[in-house]
This record gives C-alpha cells, structure tokens and sequence, in this order.
C-alpha cells in the first residue's frame, strides 16, 4: 500500500501564507513521482487569528499537532502583535513541548547565489549549525533587585544539564558521521564564562572520545563569528549553546546570500513528537501581498522535512529543481537581483520537476 505522511501546515503571517502553498504543492509534485502522498491539514494559526480570537493557536493545540508526522509552518508575527505574543503564543510552546531540542540550519551557498563574502563558490560554504534550542542561557532563572536605585541589579543564570548537553552534542556528531567531512566544531567560552562553559568542553571531550571516526575542534564564540566570514571553508558541523547558536544560525544564512533561501528545522531526534521545518525568515511585512517574495526558503524547507521522513529521492529531487531556478536572473526574485515573480520562481521549479 502506498504510504501516505500527515502533516500539519501553519502557514502564519505575511509572506508566510504566500510561500507556504507552493511548498504543499511542490512536495505533492516529488511524492507522487516517488510514491507517496501527503494528507496536508492547514492551520490558520497567525497574528491575524490572534486579533480575532485573542490566542495564537487553541489551546489544545498541541495535542492537535501531536498526531502529525511533521509540520510545516511560515512565519509567525506581525508589526501589530509584539512579538513576545508571538514567539510565547505558538513557536516556544510548539518547541518545548515537542521537545525539539536541536535546533538545524543547513548553511549552503548554492550555485546562481552570491554570496556576500568575495571570491567565495559553493565548495566553500556547506555546513551545519546544530543549536541547543531548549535550555541554556534561555532560561527564566535569576532576577531583578533594588529597581530604579544606583545598586539595580540584574542576575540571568544558565542551565546545562548533562543530559541536555549530551543529546545535543550527540545529534551533531551523529549527523557528521553522514557527511563527508565528518568534523565537528564546538562553540565554546570556557576563557570567559566560569562554570558552565568548562562543562559544555568536558561533555564535548567525553563525546569525542566515542566517536573516532569523527575529527574535532573548538573555538571560542568570539573568534568563531570571525571565522565564519574570513574561513566558513574549514566547518562542517557545529554545535553550540542556545544563544551562541542563535548567533551563529543568523550569521550563517548571511553569507550563504539571502534570508529569503534558508531552511531551518526544529528536531526531536527520538520521535516521540512531530518535528517543525520553517524557512529562517520572517514575515516580511515590506513585500506581503506583492507577489515579490522568494519561495526558495519554503520550497528548502519542504525539501528537508521529506529527508525527515525518509524521502530522500524526493527531498534531492527538489532541491535539483530549485537549484535550476537559481541559475538564471529572469528566474530568480529581487532579494536575489533576478526578475522573477514568486509564481515566476514556483513555475521554473514545477516545470524542472
Ligand atoms: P522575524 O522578526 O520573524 O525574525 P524579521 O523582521 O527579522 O523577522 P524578515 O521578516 O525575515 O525579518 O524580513 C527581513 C528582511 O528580509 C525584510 O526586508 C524582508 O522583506 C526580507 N525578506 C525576508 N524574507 C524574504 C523572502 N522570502 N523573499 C524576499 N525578501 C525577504
Ligand atoms: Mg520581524
């Protein structure tokens, strides 16, 4: 019997509901050549449901996402909702109680891009930012004393637990042993940062230690951001803590071009729940509705989540297809110094397909 995937689309706000379907429609195009189909359910979550109703998704929500096999959403947020709204009304809760731990940007130039570095090709520029995305720095412990007097003080603690710095750290040497390069890159501060950071480098170690094949190093954050603009050449997979992937996971879709072309995923690496792929842009308020925005960091995006579930041929097959978009100006969107329309774009794909 042909096997058919469920999966839950929350195409959000803006250039979110622009982009969003033609990913659906994309990975609909790769299953039926590949023998599969998609049971797609739409959620309306949005800011636009939250100026209506008051809540960004229902509150059973998640046990509503939790039968799905994945979920595909756009982007959340709009200038009328501040952001907080946003973020703590459905992509946190989604994160933390699916228990998406590791946190994936795919950093590639591809061919037709320009990267803002100079003289750099596609060789270059092909790694992984595997993020810590639930404890850490990110944490609600500490707090705020003697207000508005000249002793104001403000304490923000960092939490490791060793089974969160574990799993993280054996996700990423995990996903190296399936690349080529098989390198892991720790981002680390333990020259600065007393106690937890000389824990995050022990783990490492100790990780290390149990995966020969696997080479290593590790650089401090600071000279870590350097590198990746003077030398991305030398990186194949990094891990790194909540905040200093945050940092890195933006820094690198910007030298592999735009923001417009990047994927993220949000990982359970057990699968117990569902795991969330969404393109590493925003909403775009700017050029919603103009018919402008580039649909290659949906398209990247439903091209990982079908490599989730096993699609391979059919994740490889899109992105062959969205490469060949990328070759040409008149098939290419602005952000990308091309011509084309967002349909423009989808229709170069679909027809490569
Ligand atoms: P968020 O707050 O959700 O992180 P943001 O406001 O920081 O998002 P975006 O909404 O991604 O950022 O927009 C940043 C800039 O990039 C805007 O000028 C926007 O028009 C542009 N941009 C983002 N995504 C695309 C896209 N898919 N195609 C073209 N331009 C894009
Ligand atoms: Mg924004």
């Amino acid at each position: 019997m042909q096997k058919t995937y469920k999966i839950a689309s929350i195409p959000g706000d803006g250039i979110g509901k622009e982009v969003v379907p033609h990913g659906q429609i994309i990975a609909d195009v790769a299953a039926r050549q590949h023998g599969f189909a998609i049971e797609w359910t739409v959620f309306d979550w949005s800011c636009e449901t939250y100026l209506e109703t008051g809540q960004m998704m229902p509150d059973d929500g998640i046990e509503q996402l939790k039968k799905f096999d994945a979920i595909y959403l756009g982007a959340v947020g709009w200038p009328t909702v501040p952001d907080h709204v946003s973020l703590w009304g459905l992509l946190l809760p989604i994160r933390r109680e699916m228990n998406q731990y590791a946190n994936i940007r795919h950093i590639r130039l591809l061919d037709g891009v320009q990267s803002p570095l100079a003289g750099r090709s596609p060789e270059d520029i092909d790694f992984i930012v595997v993020r810590e995305n639930v404890e850490g720095e990110y944490s609600e412990l500490g707090g705020r004393m003697n207000r508005g007097t000249p002793d104001e003080l403000a304490i923000q603690e960092a939490v490791f637990t060793r089974k969160g710095t574990d799993r993280i750290m054996k996700y990423a040497f995990e996903l190296a042993q399936k690349r080529a390069r098989k390198q892991v890159t720790s981002a680390t501060k333990s020259n600065g940062i007393k106690h937890s950071m000389p824990f995050w480098d022990e783990r490492f170690a100790a990780m290390s230690a149990q995966y020969p094949d696997i080479s290593t190093n590790q650089f401090h954050i600071d000279i870590l951001t350097a590198h990746f603009v003077r030398n991305p050449d030398w990186f194949d997979v990094i891990v790194a803590s909540n905040l200093f992937g945050d940092i890195l996971s933006d820094l690198g879709p910007a030298i592999a071009g735009s923001i417009g072309i990047a994927p993220s995923a949000n990982i359970n690496p057990e699968r117990e729940f569902p795991s969330m792929f969404e393109p590493v842009h925003g909403s775009a308020p700017d050029i919603a509705g103009k018919g402008i925005a580039n649909p290659i960091g949906a398209i990247w995006t439903i091209a990982e989540l079908l490599e989730h579930l096993g699609e391979n041929a059919a994740a490889a097959q899109i992105e062959a297809a969205m490469q060949q978009s990328l070759m040409h100006d008149e098939t290419k969107t602005a952000d990308l110094g091309g011509s084309a329309t967002t349909q423009g774009c989808v229709d170069t794909i679909l027809n490569a397909m």
